[in-house]
Formats: structure tokens, sequence, C-alpha cells
């Protein structure tokens, strides 16, 4: 039809290939960091053809419309063409945490039946190795950078496959219809069973144009990869980069490892523009030694998890642009942003970061489908009190969970998904998540019960000064055998020589409610999943361990 085309991300990479063909689309930030502006760069023309040849060999090796092809790799070129090349032929993308352990991917490789594995070479081993991999559904295998260093028989050689092919082949040409799947995301596992989320064509293009405005990119911009690109599509900031013609920057392998001091040079060095992280790998980079003139005017995304505002302050000192996301897994990243208001400027700047730390309201992709409902699904009232769930609905809203109906019946359900995530709404229409469902802290008072949310107690606990973060959690009455929920704060302490459990006690005392003062303070690191949250699931666990031993 002459006013429809279906809406996919694929699209993009044809018209900036054709807009901007000698523009940079990837540079690569090697280290020592001290050397000049990236050495090797792709430009969008070759983006194009190479993405175009991986679909040409996707098609060669018989993968068909709707067949998922996995991906287990760091953040690198490969992935971005990979984003476009594997949907241009109507497959799925199933991009892997490399993170997770083999045998949770040979199992959610076995669970999506990838027909294709795209791996790379340093990343194979924990795979190709494992006995089990002769079990998997896999019908082939490409390496990435095999051929520098052939260790396996019967796998196939990225580079070496591109080069067989003429890149004749448009990648516009193949998507039937924009609800048809794009990617299968699955969910991190901060609670329960992962879930295969179904990411459409549509919701991500939509997705990627509403990203690109939201955090201001545009063919200027210079994107420094930090975030996990597997995570949730890299939140589709590798479609909206090159819906605009922005350049994307990664890193050698992913690796920040201690290399922060590095990675601030870095930002200079390259000038780069725009950079996205869970809110730990921010508070990282702006703790960081070094010279800070990097900062100035850099704008810096975080989501998947509150940041305190203590942050925040620092971040507006350092003159960064900060911009606060939430979403989720199920609504292809980004869904809420706290857009600041012009007055807040004139605020004192920690009543200004307290009002940024909050969610926000919907982004422009979201449009009006964001509710926070009461257990009859009646809006909440926006008094800054009243605690509901957060629901969604919309065109970047997923449409299910792969191959699991129980699951999609119970999250997406009466036209709208719940996201378990339990918020407040301000008089000012701005939302607050107070917590996940299930993380919510229940204790008793002395009037009966309340609800309280750890957020609120972490965020006291990082105002100390010798606080790096904090994790708080409740134990129940249950699971430790007493009348009483126990509160147990743990702390990452900037020097844990100095600060005891007496002066963090003290400290709270003085900041809150006694029925939300943590009773036991424990200093340690925090685990986290590879996106930077809290594992609060370990820390009961090791909290129980500790109370039955010395408590
Ligand atoms: P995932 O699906 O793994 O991306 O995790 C999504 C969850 O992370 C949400 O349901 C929230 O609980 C949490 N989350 C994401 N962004 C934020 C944020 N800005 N503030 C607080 N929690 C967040």
């Amino acid at each position: 039809m002459h006013s429809y085309i279906p809406l996919s991300p694929t699209t993009f990479l044809e018209r900036s290939g054709q807009a901007f063909p000698n523009r940079s689309a990837i540079g690569f930030a090697t280290a020592p960091w001290a050397i000049a502006y990236p050495d090797k760069i792709v430009t969008y023309a070759e983006l194009l053809h190479r993405s175009r040849c991986l679909a040409q060999v996707l098609k060669r090796l018989q993968v068909g419309y709707g067949d998922r092809v996995a991906l287990l790799t760091q953040n690198n070129q490969q992935t971005i063409e990979a984003h476009f090349g594997i949907p241009a032929i109507g497959a799925v993308i199933v991009a892997l945490n490399p993170w997770l352990a083999a045998q949770d991917l040979l199992s959610l490789l076995n669970y999506c039946e990838a027909k294709v594995l795209i791996v790379d070479a340093s990343l194979s081993e924990k795979i190709l190795l494992n006995p089990l991999f002769a079990l998997s559904h896999l019908q082939q295998v490409i390496v990435i950078d095999h051929a520098a260093n052939p260790i396996y028989s019967g796998v196939l050689d990225y580079e070496t496959c591109l080069a067989g092919e003429n890149g004749d082949f448009r990648l516009d040409q193949t998507v039937v219809s924009e609800l048809d799947p794009l990617a299968i995301n699955f969910t991190s596992g901060t609670t329960g069973r992962p879930k295969g989320v179904i990411c459409n064509h549509r919701g991500a293009y939509l997705n990627a144009l509403g990203q690109a405005l939201m955090i201001g990119l545009n063919r200027a911009s210079k994107y420094l990869w930090l975030l996990p690109m597997f995570h949730v599509n890299g939140w589709g900031h590798i479609w909206a980069n090159v819906a605009v013609g922005a350049t994307q920057v990664v890193l050698p392998d992913h690796q920040i490892g201690d290399g922060y001091a590095d990675l601030i040079q870095a930002l200079s060095q390259y000038q780069i523009t725009h950079l996205c992280g869970a809110p730990r790998l921010v508070r990282s980079l702006a703790n960081a030694p070094g010279d800070k003139r990097g900062f100035r005017g850099l704008t810096i995304t975080t989501g998947g998890a509150a940041p305190a505002p203590t942050l925040i302050q620092q971040l507006d000192e350092m003159g960064v642009n900060f911009i606060h996301q939430y979403g989720l897994n199920e609504t292809f990243g980004p869904y809420v942003v706290c857009e600041e208001q012009e007055e807040w400027q004139a605020l004192p700047p920690s009543s200004r970061a307290k009002k940024r730390a909050r969610q926000g309201v919907a982004t422009i992709h979201a449009g009006t489908g964001l509710r926070v409902v009461d257990a009859d699904r009646r809006d909440v009232p926006w008094d800054g009190r009243t605690l509901g769930e957060v629901i969604v609905a919309g065109n970047t809203v997923a449409c299910g969970y792969y191959n699991n109906p129980e699951a999609t019946e119970k999250a997406f359900r009466d036209g709208w998904f719940h996201t378990g995530d339990m918020a407040i709404m301000h008089p000012d229409g701005y939302l607050e998540i107070r917590d996940r469902l299930k993380d919510l802290i229940y204790v008793e008072t002395d009037y009966g019960w309340e609800n309280i949310s750890s957020i609120e107690i972490e965020n006291v606990l990082c105002r100390h000064e010798q606080v790096r973060e904090a994790a708080v959690i409740g134990i129940s009455p249950e699971e430790l055998g007493k009348n009483r929920t126990l509160l147990v704060a743990f702390v990452e302490a900037r020097d844990s020589q100095t600060l005891t459990g007496e002066d963090l006690r003290h400290f709270c005392g003085s900041q809150l409610a006694s029925y939300k003062q943590p009773q036991v303070f424990l200093f340690t690191d925090l685990p986290k999943t590879a996106t930077g949250k809290v594992r609060k699931d370990l820390l009961i666990g090791e909290a129980l361990k500790l109370y039955e031993l010395k408590i």
C-alpha cells in the first residue's frame, strides 16, 4: 500500500548508509587512551554493506523467517551488524548475557531453539567445549575472529562468511508484518525464572526514535557503549544511533575492569557526547580519580535502578547533562523519564536532585499508556503517598513471553502489562518507584504494619559520607523464626576500617522513622546481576547465614 510500509529498525541503516556513506558509524576506543582518535572506523557505507552480507550468510544457512539466531557477544562491531542483518531476513535476535553460567546459556539456547549462534572467540570456549553442547538444537555456529586462531572444527568464521557475499540484499525488503517478532530478550532474573520477552519490529522502531529524542542523539553525537548491548538490545540505542547517523564508540572486549580513570581520559580524547549505564557504573565513573573535564556537557543516562539523589547532585556539580529513565525488558527498555522542569533549577541543589531521582512521566514513545493503580485497577490519587502498581500499555510494550502462555497471561492481562513495580504519584504527576512488588518490606509497627521502601532507606544511608552504596532487605518473621521483621542494611563503605554499625545506627536514627531504621549493618561488596541490579535474593541468604552465626 502506498501509504503504509511496515515499521522496522532495519530501514534506519538503509537510509543512513545512503545519506551518510562516509560518516563514521562505529569508532573503536583503543588503549592506551592517549593515542589519536580511533585509528580504525567503520563508515555507514561499510556498516550497511557488512550487515547486508550477514543477512545473505544467514539466508545461505537456511535461516528462515521467524527462526532464532542467538548472539553470545561482547559490545562490538559484529553485535551492531547482527542487529540489522538478523531481522533483515525476518529472523529473531536472541542476545544472550555472556556473564551467565555455561549451563544457563545452553538451556536458553535450547529453550529458544536457536538455529544459528554467533559467538565471540573469547566467549566460545564456555559453550562449544561444554559436554552439554552436543544436546543443543543449533545447526551452525559462526565464531567471530575464528580464522585468527582456528581451534574448532565444524564452525564458520564470521569474516570469511561475510567475505563470500556481495552485499546485494536490501535490509528493508523482507519484513512482512511490523508486528512480527524481531528479538527475544531474557529477563535478567532478579526474581524468579528467566522469561523470553518478545519484541516486535514496530515497537523497536518507535522505541529507537523515542530514545533518540529523549536522550538528544543527532548526527554529531558520539555515543560510548558502556551499557551491555545484550540487555534489551542496549535499550534500543544501537538502532537509535544508526537512525540519526551518530557514531557509536566501542571498547575492546567491553573491558572496563578497574580502568575508570582511563575511561575518563577517553571521554575527552574521543569527544564522547553520550553514555548510559546503571547507577553503579555512573557512580564509579563519577568517583574515579582524574581530570573530570570530559564530563562537562556530557549526557549521561541512567536507569535499571534508582540513582541516589547524592549521585545526581554530584553529576550536576560536574556539569553533566543527567537523564534518568525507568523501564523494563517488557517495555523495550526506557519507558518513563524524569523530565526536568525549568523551575527546579532555582531549587537548592539537594531538593532539585531529589526531584530528579524520581522516575517521572511517560516518554514520547510511551505516550499515555502509563498508570499507577490499586488492587481494583483504580488510579491511585496523586498524593505522594498511596502506593500502587505501575501498569503500561502501548506501542513499545512487548507482545508476551516466548512459549510461555502462563507467564504471559499472568503479566499481560486486561489490556495492560503489569510491571510488578510499586510506585506513588506525586501531586505534579511524577511517578516514583518505591519497590518491586516482591521486594517491598513489610514491617510491623506499633499501630499495625507498614510497607516500607528499601530505596528510601538506601538513599538515607548513601547520604553518609563514608557510604559508597547500600542495599536494605527485610527478613520476614517466618524466615527468621521470630515475631518481627528484621531490617538488614548491607553497606559498601568507602573506608571499611573506620565506619561502624554504631555510626550508621546513629545516622539513621536522626533521619528515619524508627520502624524504618535497620537493626543490623553488614559491611560487604554488594552482589550484582550483569546489568547492575543488586541481587537481593542472595543478600537474604547471606543475612540468614550471618544471623545464625553471630547475631
Ligand atoms: P529489567 O527488566 O531487567 O530491565 O529490570 C527492570 C526493573 O528494574 C524494573 O521493573 C524496576 O524494578 C527496575 N528499574 C528500572 N529502571 C529503574 C529506575 N529508573 N528506578 C528504579 N528501578 C528501576
